[in-house]
């Protein structure tokens, strides 16, 4: 089936000293095979909680799935096991984060990181793993990859350490990749490149792929659907054609206009040009979160009293009282 991830209605909350705080509420999502689902927003929207929620690696005991559900293969993880949970992350996700070096053992080698990835959980003959290695670094296009496997990242440049991560992330032929902000690390033109790459190994293995990103020209460029998150809920959804040809929401139009070299992907452009500031953890304001930043609807007082559920607008999913109004 193409359904791979499901959440519905997810509330993701750190535990705090003034208690359990959502940073994610209430979201709606599907993850699907050969997909690419952008999740775009301003720091500190979520999106790094919703995407490690998903991967189940939310930090033990700092943060839970406090509401809602998150199925996965059909399965809902918070009915699985500790030992079924580590066995399918191992087997069907993988993920890639925005710093390659911190994810290396710069005293390992390149092969030996391969070849552990290979076989966790996979017994095969040692050689046999080393030809898959050599074969994954291939992949990534890693030249010489046989005389490479026996280097240390530090002999690696951070495209190329992206690169092995991205390999490693690969390793066990996952059905649903994760990566958060890959390539903010790198320069522009990398950056390219490594999308390219991501992308294309996403739609070879036809992986449901979740992309977090500040830059929306590559989310114009490379991503299938996307969804805006701010303050911790989706406020638009749907395919990046519909969603940027035509936004619905005041927010995703000012993300927009924040990013005006759309076309121009690449630019890894912070989205700091919309005034004021989201709202910190804890401090949602009642109704519309961004009423108090909105510039449609100046705050009237439906949207500060009532929050907006996600409703279908021009083909995609809105959450705002107003989404008409353009
Ligand atoms: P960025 O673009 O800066 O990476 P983000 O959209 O990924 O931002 P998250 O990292 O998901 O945002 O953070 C969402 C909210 O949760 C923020 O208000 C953040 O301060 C808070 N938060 C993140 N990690 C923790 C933690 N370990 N404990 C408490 N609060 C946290
Ligand atoms: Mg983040």
């Amino acid at each position: 089936q193409d359904v791979l991830v499901v959440g519905r209605d997810l509330e993701v909350s750190y535990l705090t000293a003034s208690g359990a705080l959502p940073a994610v509420r209430g979201v709606n999502f599907t993850l699907r095979r050969g997909r690419m689902l952008a999740v775009v927003g301003e720091s500190g929207s979520g999106k790094s909680t919703l995407l490690r929620a998903v991967g189940t690696i939310l930090p033990r005991g700092q943060a839970l799935i406090s509401d809602g559900t998150l199925a996965i293969g059909g399965e809902d993880v918070s009915t699985m096991t500790p030992e079924r949970l580590q066995q399918m992350r191992r087997k069907h996700i993988g993920v890639v984060f925005q710093d390659a070096s911190s994810a290396l053992n710069p005293v390992m080698t390149v092969g030996a990181q391969l070849i552990e990835a290979i076989l966790s959980g996979n017994p095969m003959p040692k050689a046999q793993a080393r030809s898959r290695a050599a074969e994954l670094l291939a992949a990534v296009q890693i030249a010489d990859p046989q005389e490479r496997l026996d280097q240390y990242p530090h002999q690696f440049s951070g495209g190329m350490k992206q690169r092995i991560v991205i390999a490693i992330a690969l390793a066990q032929n996952p059905d649903i990749l994760l990566a958060d902000e890959p390539t903010s690390a790198l320069d522009v033109t990398i950056q390219q490149q490594i999308l390219v790459l991501l992308r294309r190994m996403q739609q070879e293995s036809r992986m449901a792929m979740m992309l977090v990103t500040h830059d929306l020209g590559l989310v114009s460029r490379y991503a299938d659907d996307v969804a805006v998150i701010y303050g911790g809920r989706i406020v638009e959804t749907g395919t990046v054609e519909e969603v940027f040809r035509n936004p619905s929401h005041p927010y995703t139009r000012a993300l927009r206009a924040a990013a005006p070299r759309l076309h121009a992907p690449g630019e890894g452009k912070r989205l700091s040009a919309i005034t004021g500031d989201p709202p910190m953890l804890g401090q949602f304001p009642p109704g519309c979160s961004f009423a108090p930043r909105c510039g449609r609807t100046h705050g009237r007082p439906l949207c500060q009293t009532q929050t907006p559920e996600p409703r279908p607008v021009g083909g995609k999913l809105v959450a705002c009282h107003f989404a008409e109004e353009v």
